[in-house]
C-alpha cells in the first residue's frame, strides 16, 4: 500500500488552510487554518503589495507543511479564476483588484522545488465528487453569496486554457434594462437572482409589491421591516413551508432551472451536484423545489422520471477544496512507484 502524501492548500479571502492528503486513505489530516494575509486584514493597501504578502504567506506555510508531510507535490485551491498553467487572473476577495495577474504556480515551484498545481476552488471541489466507479459527466453548482459551476467529463474539468468557463452565475437570465444588479456590475445575471443574496433581494421586492402578503407571512414575524430580513429567517420560513417565502425563493430557483436546462440541452449533462451555503441550508427542500421547476420546464428528450434524477445535494462541510485538491493530484500526477511484488 502506498503512503504517498500531498500537501493541499485552500486559499480563500478570509482563511488560508493547509492540510495533508494521504493517497492511500483518501483523507485530509493535519488541517491548519490562519487568517489570509490579504485584503481582509489590510483593506486599502495596494493590490501589488497584498499579492506579495499572500504569496509569501502561502510559500512559507507550504514549505513547513511539505516538510511535515514529506509530500511529493502541492495543490492550491484558489478563490478566483486560474489559467491552465497556474496564473491567477483575479482574486477580489483575496487581494482586491483589479491588479496584474500572478504566476502563482511558477512562483511557488521556484520557492518549494517540487511540483505545484493551482486551480480554482470550485474546480478542486469537483474532484471530491468524481467517482471512479461511475465516470458519467456531471456539473457542480455552488449557490452561496454568489453562484458558480464547473463541468466534469472524462477525467477533466472543462475550462478554457485562459480560465474561462464555470461562471454561470454571470449568465444573463433577465435581459430587461432594470433587472436586478449583480455584484460584478452587470444586471439580470443568474447570481443576482438565485444566489443567497439574490433570494433575499427577491423576498424584499416581493414584500414591497405585496405588503399585506408579507405581513401575513412567517417572514414578518422575524422581521416586521423587510429591510431587516436576513437569510437565516428566509431559510427557516421556506423550510417551514411558508408560502410567501417559498414563492420569493422560487423566482431564483426558476432562473437556475432555466440555466440547467440550457447546460443539459447544449451538452447533455444529466447530473447536477449542488453545494454552497444557501442551497445546503435549504437542503432537501432546495433540491425538491429545483427538481419541480425542472419537471415543469422539461428537459428535451428526457422522461419525467429521468428529470427527477438530475439534482443531488453535495456534502455539507467546508472540506471540498482540500479533499478535491488531493484527489486531483492523485488522479493527474504520475502514480508513485509501485511497491515491489511479494515474493513467494
Ligand atoms: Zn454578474
Amino acid at each position: 500500500m502506498s503512503d504517498a502524501a500531498f500537501t493541499v492548500i485552500d486559499l480563500g479571502g478570509t482563511t488560508l488552510r493547509t492540510a495533508r492528503y494521504g493517497v492511500a486513505d483518501d483523507a485530509v489530516t493535519d488541517v491548519r487554518r490562519v487568517p489570509t494575509d490579504g485584503i481582509a486584514g489590510h483593506p486599502g493597501r495596494p493590490v501589488a503589495e497584498l499579492q506579495a504578502r499572500v504569496l509569501d504567506q502561502v510559500a512559507a506555510l507550504a514549505a513547513e507543511a511539505v516538510a511535515r508531510h514529506g509530500s511529493g507535490a502541492v495543490c492550491v485551491s484558489f478563490a478566483g479564476p486560474v489559467t491552465a498553467d497556474g496564473r491567477a487572473l483575479a482574486a477580489p476577495t483575496v487581494w482586491g483588484g483589479p491588479g496584474e495577474q500572478v504566476a502563482v504556480r511558477q512562483r511557488l515551484e521556484e520557492r518549494l522545488g517540487l511540483p505545484v498545481v493551482v486551480v480554482n476552488d470550485l474546480t478542486a471541489a469537483v474532484w471530491r465528487y468524481v467517482d471512479p466507479a461511475d465516470d458519467r459527466p456531471f456539473c457542480l453548482i455552488t449557490v452561496s453569496s454568489g453562484i458558480g459551476n464547473k463541468v466534469y467529463r472524462a477525467g477533466e474539468v472543462l475550462l478554457d486554457t485562459e480560465g474561462h468557463g464555470g461562471e454561470i452565475g454571470h449568465w444573463t437570465v433577465d435581459p430587461s434594462p432594470d433587472a436586478a444588479p449583480c455584484d460584478c456590475g452587470g444586471r439580470g445575471h443568474l447570481g443576482a437572482l438565485a444566489s443567497g443574496r439574490g433570494a433575499l433581494a427577491a423576498a424584499r421586492r416581493a414584500a414591497l409589491a405585496d405588503p399585506a402578503g408579507y405581513a401575513r407571512s412567517a417572514l414578518a414575524a422575524s422581521a416586521p421591516d423587510p429591510e431587516l430580513l436576513d437569510n437565516r429567517a428566509l431559510v427557516a420560513a421556506v423550510r417551514a413551508g411558508d408560502a410567501f417565502a417559498t414563492a420569493a425563493v422560487r423566482v431564483g430557483i426558476t432562473a437556475l432551472a432555466t440555466a440547467i436546462t440550457a447546460v443539459f440541452t447544449s451538452i447533455g449533462i444529466r447530473r447536477y451536484v449542488l453545494i454552497g451555503g444557501f442551497a445546503l441550508a435549504l437542503g432537501a427542500r432546495y433540491a425538491e423545489l429545483l427538481t419541480a421547476e425542472l419537471e415543469r420546464l422539461g428537459c428535451f428528450g428526457l422522461t419525467p422520471e429521468e428529470v427527477r434524477q438530475m439534482v443531488v445535494l453535495g456534502a455539507e462541510d467546508d472540506d471540498s477544496g482540500l479533499i478535491g485538491a488531493g484527489r486531483l493530484l492523485a488522479a493527474t500526477l504520475p502514480a508513485p512507484a509501485p511497491a515491489p511484488a511479494p515474493t513467494r
